[in-house]
């Protein structure tokens, strides 16, 4: 177990595939695909070779005395000025997993996977290539993107030599697999474990999204001439009823349980200085990791809204932009992590993660688990994006204790 290797291995990667802004490894791009070729040499140093799916995700086989499988991986795509860890921590953890276990035939077989695509940040569709695989993938949906080039998502994949619509062929090459169990670090990309001072999390699973657009239709008027008793502005009512979601997630908030919602998009009309706002058009994105909370949240803020709306004399309308059900971890996969990380850290905290990962997506098909590293600063998707090394060494040591404790639970099922 080398965790200076992992180190080592993420420092060389970064230096090949950064500039001074953050990392570059954009998906289906050059620096990508030079990323993957990177790394298909380090795999090809351990006498492995790379398969690549329908959906050009990577993987890599260890083949073990049984068929039965624990996937580790992540992805080593990045956004445009990305940090060091964010994805390819888990592909290189997940690497140093397949040295450990390459110098003699492991019990079960080991599989590794760097998914294509998790960041979304060119075509705007994040875990393209896990969703494939998991079959959550409609086509459709995404046949028409294109990103600020106007290049198509369809000639990009092309490019790479990935079929768009084969690309759900993915999710019956997944089924062949006898996959037990799915195991992903990753850096936090949030403050709780710095506000904590803990190295690493055990985290619970990913939060459930209920994500709208609220119209609310009042009457432009002057902003001079119309009394405030006989206006029926907007704004206000979108305002108040942000506030109130505010108060909404405050109230489903319990300690360890935490809730976030956010209102990141305001629009008025007609955005004049000196006109009431006849319509305010605002984002609404609720989250949770229990389905019951989250459901509560939302009706609760549907509520909210009407009672805003009627208190402003104006009509809300609401459109859904896209909803995911909380994914919760796999129980005996939680306690494993637990106790790898109380093992290395002397503690486990738990946590849920409020980004999406690939995990969530494999989550319903197999049981996983994901462990978080320290954040620093809680910053990610930048350059400053950091883990501190002593708290770095520690979670990987405690992601490969996890990989080995997993590799003996599996072995000892049917
Ligand atoms: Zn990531």
């Amino acid at each position: 177990m080398n965790a200076q290797q992992v180190i080592a291995d993420l420092r060389e990667l970064a230096a090949l595939t950064s500039t001074a802004d953050g990392a570059q490894r954009l998906a289906w791009g050059p620096v990508w695909r030079q990323a993957r070729e990177w790394f298909a040499a380090k795999i090809g140093a351990l006498g492995l070779r790379i398969e690549t799916d329908s959906a050009g995700n990577n993987w890599v086989t260890l083949p073990g005395a049984s068929t039965k499988t624990v996937i580790v991986g992540s992805h080593l795509d990045s956004v445009p000025n990305g940090g060091w860890l964010d994805g390819c921590l888990g592909v290189m953890a997940g690497l140093e997993a397949m040295r450990m276990h390459a110098s003699a035939k492991p019990p079960v077989t080991l599989k590794l996977v760097d998914w294509a695509d998790e960041e979304g940040a060119r075509f705007g569709r994040s875990s393209l290539g896990s969703s494939a695989a998991a079959g959550s993938l409609k086509v459709d949906d995404v046949r028409e993107l294109k990103d600020r080039q106007g290049t198509r998502l369809a000639d990009a994949l092309a490019e790479n030599g990935v079929a768009l619509d084969r690309m759900t062929n993915a999710h019956d090459e997944l089924k062949k697999i006898d996959a037990r169990a799915y195991l992903e670090l990753h850096i936090e990309q949030g403050p709780v474990l710095e506000s904590m001072n803990k190295s690493t999390g055990v985290v619970l699973g990913t939060f459930g999204v209920e994500r709208n657009m609220l119209r609310f239709t009042g009457q432009a008027a002057h902003s001079g001439s119309t009394p405030i008793p006989m206006r029926r502005d907007a704004f206000l009512a979108a305002a108040q009823t942000a506030l109130a979601c505010r108060e909404i997630a405050r109230a489903h908030s319990k300690p360890g349980a935490g809730v976030v919602c956010t209102v990141g998009v305001v629009n008025v009309e007609p955005k004049i200085v000196t006109a009431v706002p006849g319509v305010c058009e605002i984002s609404l994105d609720q989250r949770a990791l229990d389905a019951g909370e989250l459901a509560a949240m939302l009706r609760e803020a549907r509520e909210a809204s009407e009672r805003c709306a009627r208190e402003n004399n104006v009509q809300v309308e609401w459109r859904e932009l896209w909803r995911i059900n909380p994914r919760p971890f796999d129980p005996a996969l939680l306690r494993l992590c637990e106790e790898a990380v109380r093992e290395e850290t002397g503690e486990a905290p738990r946590l849920p993660s409020g980004p999406l990962h690939d995990a969530a997506e494999m989550a319903p098909h197999m049981p996983a688990v994901m462990m978080f590293a320290y954040s620093s600063n809680g910053l990610s998707h930048c350059k400053e994006e950091d883990t501190p090394g002593p708290h770095l060494e520690k979670t990987i040591r405690a992601y490969l204790r996890l990989v080995n404790k997993t590799v003996a639970h599996v072995n000892a099922q049917r």
